[in-house]
């Protein structure tokens, strides 16, 4: 939490120069006008870098459970399961996701597991 705090003043410096270097830019425009353009560009940019700083990382995976669905691997129907995230990983926004049975996940989770390691 404190190194993601530091980064955070760290952005906020960031911050300074570029709406500086607007403010002087929009110098011959009305003062109230040109601090929202600057806000405005600011925003564009740190909305980013904030979503940056602020996102997290499952470290343990996060699974997807489904009923009567066909595994993956296998074919077999029953419950499927899926690793939706785990550090690195990420497939929460997986237009076709692919479900596993109880048998087939832990070669899964193996592989998956090899992937977030070399990250
Ligand atoms: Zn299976």
């Amino acid at each position: 939490m404190v190194k993601k705090y530091a980064l955070y003043l760290v952005r906020w410096q960031l911050s300074t120069p570029i709406l500086a270097i607007v403010l002087i830019w929009l110098s011959n425009m009305d003062t109230l006008l040109a601090t929202v353009i600057a806000n405005l560009i600011g925003g564009l940019i740190f909305f980013w870098v904030d979503k940056f700083i602020f996102r997290t990382l499952s470290r343990a995976p996060l699974w997807e459970i489904k009923d009567d669905t066909v595994c993956h691997d296998c074919g077999a129907t029953g419950r499927g399961y899926r690793i939706a995230e785990w550090l690195g990983y990420n497939r929460k926004q997986d237009k076709s996701p692919q479900f596993r049975c109880e048998a087939c996940k832990d070669a899964k989770m193996s592989e998956v597991r090899s992937k977030i390691k070399k990250v």
